[in-house]
Protein backbone atom coordinates (compact mmCIF):
# COMPACT_ATOMS: atom_id res chain seq x y z
CA UNK A 1 0.00 0.00 0.00
CA UNK A 2 2.85 2.27 0.85
CA UNK A 3 4.84 1.29 -2.42
CA UNK A 4 1.34 2.45 -3.99
CA UNK A 5 1.78 5.83 -2.48
CA UNK A 6 5.23 6.27 -3.07
CA UNK A 7 4.15 5.32 -6.64
CA UNK A 8 1.84 7.67 -6.98
CA UNK A 9 3.74 10.52 -5.45
CA UNK A 10 7.04 10.08 -8.01
CA UNK A 11 4.50 10.03 -11.02
CA UNK A 12 2.63 13.10 -10.02
CA UNK A 13 6.47 14.56 -9.09
CA UNK A 14 7.79 13.41 -12.77
CA UNK A 15 4.34 15.45 -14.30
CA UNK A 16 4.83 18.53 -12.85
CA UNK A 17 8.92 18.27 -13.61
CA UNK A 18 7.82 17.55 -17.23
CA UNK A 19 5.21 20.24 -17.20
CA UNK A 20 7.98 22.91 -16.03
CA UNK A 21 10.42 21.45 -18.52
CA UNK A 22 7.87 22.17 -21.13
CA UNK A 23 6.95 25.33 -20.10
CA UNK A 24 10.70 26.50 -19.80
CA UNK A 25 11.76 25.30 -23.49
CA UNK A 26 8.34 26.99 -24.81
CA UNK A 27 9.76 30.49 -24.16
CA UNK A 28 11.61 31.41 -27.64
CA UNK A 29 13.55 34.67 -26.98
CA UNK A 30 14.18 36.20 -30.59
CA UNK A 31 15.85 38.87 -28.67
CA UNK A 32 18.65 37.06 -27.33
CA UNK A 33 19.87 34.95 -30.31
CA UNK A 34 22.08 35.50 -32.55
CA UNK A 35 20.89 36.33 -35.85
CA UNK A 36 23.55 34.13 -37.45
CA UNK A 37 24.54 30.66 -35.47
CA UNK A 38 20.88 31.46 -33.35
CA UNK A 39 23.44 30.66 -30.18
CA UNK A 40 22.21 31.97 -26.91
CA UNK A 41 23.33 35.45 -26.16
CA UNK A 42 22.88 38.26 -23.50
CA UNK A 43 21.52 40.93 -24.41
CA UNK A 44 24.68 43.70 -23.89
CA UNK A 45 27.10 41.55 -25.90
CA UNK A 46 28.81 43.13 -28.92
CA UNK A 47 29.94 40.76 -30.86
CA UNK A 48 28.69 36.79 -31.03
CA UNK A 49 31.56 34.85 -28.85
CA UNK A 50 30.37 31.74 -30.84
CA UNK A 51 30.52 32.90 -34.59
CA UNK A 52 31.76 36.33 -34.10
CA UNK A 53 28.88 38.00 -35.68
CA UNK A 54 28.44 41.66 -34.56
CA UNK A 55 25.41 41.68 -33.05
CA UNK A 56 25.44 45.24 -31.66
CA UNK A 57 26.98 48.51 -32.35
CA UNK A 58 27.73 52.26 -30.43
CA UNK A 59 25.44 54.36 -31.88
CA UNK A 60 27.80 57.34 -33.16
CA UNK A 61 25.58 59.76 -31.59
CA UNK A 62 25.00 58.87 -28.18
CA UNK A 63 27.32 55.89 -27.96
CA UNK A 64 24.86 52.98 -26.66
CA UNK A 65 24.91 50.05 -27.99
CA UNK A 66 21.93 49.30 -30.53
CA UNK A 67 21.44 46.35 -32.61
CA UNK A 68 22.72 45.84 -35.54
CA UNK A 69 19.64 45.24 -37.19
CA UNK A 70 17.72 48.30 -36.18
CA UNK A 71 18.52 51.13 -38.64
CA UNK A 72 17.58 53.88 -36.43
CA UNK A 73 19.17 54.13 -32.63
CA UNK A 74 16.37 53.49 -30.11
CA UNK A 75 18.20 55.84 -27.84
CA UNK A 76 18.28 58.98 -29.57
CA UNK A 77 16.96 58.07 -32.84
CA UNK A 78 20.24 58.18 -34.90
CA UNK A 79 19.96 56.62 -38.20
CA UNK A 80 23.66 55.38 -37.39
CA UNK A 81 24.92 56.58 -40.39
CA UNK A 82 26.51 60.07 -41.21
CA UNK A 83 25.00 61.43 -44.26
CA UNK A 84 28.20 63.52 -46.00
CA UNK A 85 26.38 66.92 -46.16
ZN1 LIG B 1 26.60 33.67 -33.53
ZN1 LIG C 1 21.93 56.88 -30.26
Amino acid sequence: MILLLLLTLALLLWMIQRELDSTAREVPMPEDQCANCHAPIDIDWMVCPHCQQRLRESCPCCHKGKKISHPHCPFCGNTGKERAA
